[in-house]
């Protein structure tokens, strides 16, 4: 080998202890944050307050406020009405304090809407949302049930039931930690709202929708709205042994896209090719769209919680994300090919209805595909169908957006006050997790209320299992009644430290 390649190699060689270097040392650096003062701790809920909000719980899931799809006009419909309107009378019998500190306001009908007036008009209020109405059962899944769906059965240390933790167990933990201090004569500073949307299930187009028109129609504006997302979760991050919480910063948008491919029609025995036919041309133009993703990037939100992983990571997975300048595109990578991590760092597509032809032997002359995609923040609608129209690329087939989309919700502040706040209430409440804040990527109804804050947070302070969150919308939803009481204290120390003027989203400061 020659001088000048021995040179080379030299100089490669060094280059690359340099860069061991600056990875390894940026991996050792990473440290967890320390554990969070106790001094400002509120009390937990004792045995007594968690049993009782088991019983609650238990009760609520006994109302079968049920939101069927809509449209239906049946007996099951109005069954689900009568028990909502029993749901609201249930909060005034269960919560008399609650009730006589509050006033409450009833929207179309059944969504409720109670304020707390606080003693200084001059602080914006914050909103603190849940849903009463719950997904159905499907049919016919009754029977897999280890405790029937809503029997309300409190066993093994669960409360067992549909809306256990979508989302009347963090109603309840609200309400619960709300009853216990208006009955000891807490009032407080800041006025604090609690929306109960009755449809969230269906959009919220009648409840929170109207609810926040309402708002807005009187200049409320909102310091910032706490609602469902998020929750604390345990052994769902893979690689991470500590409880984690997750809070929304930022939620996904939708929009729907149906994609009509035409040709001619005729007898089966003397078809075109098949790229001809109607049916045809709509796979073609399925697979381009498919075959076409968004970009994806590490960024905003998602690059925020790997940032809060890092510390806890073994140190193989430390070296990689504490070196994110490095290591992205092979995180991108990994990220890429589980459909959890993907949705959180790009615009998802996903192929959902099929409709063509009548009989067997007729070549339809209409073929229809519908697609759902889930908007990442840095996309928009506009260049959503774009993107469509020039992956279909083929003017035998109309696009066509379908009624319901929505650009993808604004980044809440994850510096501000607000979050602080509710980092460090996450933190006194529940010591051994570790913060992170995340995209959510399903929708909330807290997307009715972006017109009237800049702060949406979604966390529910709802300890789960990966197990345990299988049985969100599925079957064997329940709560942990430890969990269910932890929730009651995260609430309860919320309420209490809400007096700071820096949290108005408008606040000078
Ligand atoms: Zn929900």
């Amino acid at each position: 080998m020659k001088r000048t390649g021995l040179a080379i190699l030299g100089t490669i060689g060094g280059a690359l202890v340099v860069l061991t270097a600056v990875v390894v040392g940026r991996a050792l650096m990473l440290d967890l944050p320390p554990p969070a003062s106790t001094a400002t701790r509120s009390a937990p809920a004792s045995a007594e307050e968690t049993a009782r909000a088991a019983s609650s719980l238990s009760e609520a899931i006994r109302l079968k406020t049920i939101s069927y799809q809509r449209g239906l006009d049946s007996e099951e419909t109005r069954a689900s009405a009568a028990a909502l309107v029993a749901f609201r009378e249930f909060i005034a019998s269960r919560y008399p304090a609650f009730s006589r500190s509050t006033t409450r306001e009833i929207v179309s009908g059944y969504s409720l809407l109670f304020t707390w007036e606080g003693s200084d008009p001059k602080l914006e209020p914050v909103l603190l949302m849940s849903h009463m109405d719950v997904v159905p059962v499907v049919p016919g899944t009754e029977s897999q049930w280890t405790h029937a769906p809503f029997a309300g059965e409190v066993a093994d240390g669960f409360v067992w039931g549909r809306g256990a933790i979508d989302c009347k167990g963090s109603l309840i933990a609200m309400l619960e930690a709300a009853e216990s201090l208006a009955a000891q004569g807490f009032r407080p500073k800041r006025t604090i709202m609690f929306a109960f949307g009755h449809d969230e299930e269906i959009s919220g187009l009648e409840g929170n929708k109207k609810i926040a028109e309402m708002l807005a129609a009187r200049g409320v504006k909102l310091a910032f709205v706490s609602d469902e997302g998020g929750m604390m979760t345990e052994g769902v991050v893979s690689g991470i042994a500590t409880p984690v919480a997750l809070i929304g910063v930022a939620e996904k948008g939708y929009l729907t896209i149906e994609l009509t491919a035409h040709a001619a029609g005729g007898h089966s025995s003397m078809p075109p090719h098949q790229e001809d036919t109607a049916v045809g041309k709509l796979i073609g133009a399925m697979t381009r769209v498919g075959d076409a993703p968004f970009d994806s990037a590490i960024d905003g939100p998602t690059r925020a919680m790997l940032d809060a992983f890092a510390p806890a990571m073994p140190f193989g997975r430390k070296l990689v994300f504490a070196n994110l300048w490095l290591f992205k595109p092979l995180v991108t990578q990994i990220m890429q090919t589980n459909p959890g991590t993907a949705a959180q760092i790009q615009t998802t597509i996903a192929p959902t209805m099929l409709k063509a032809g009548v009989k067997e032997n007729v070549l339809p002359p209409e073929a229809e595909g519908v697609i759902n995609f889930r908007l990442h923040p840095r996309d928009t609608m506009k260049g959503v169908v774009e993107h469509v129209t020039h992956a279909v690329d083929d003017k035998d087939v109309k696009i066509e957006v379908l009624p319901g989309a929505r650009e993808a919700s604004r980044v809440s502040n994850m510096k501000g006050p607000a979050y602080e706040l509710l980092h460090k209430i996450v933190a006194e409440s529940f010591p051994d997790a570790l913060i992170a804040p995340n995209l959510t990527v399903a929708g909330t109804d807290s997307r009715h209320y972006l017109p009237l804050t800049d702060n949406v947070f979604r966390f529910v302070p709802l300890r789960v299992t990966a197990d345990e969150l299988a049985g969100f919308h599925a079957t064997n939803e329940r709560v942990r009644v430890k969990a269910l009481g932890e929730a009651v204290g995260f609430y309860r120390a919320l309420m209490q430290n809400l007096d700071d003027p820096a949290l108005d989203s408008h606040s000078p400061g």
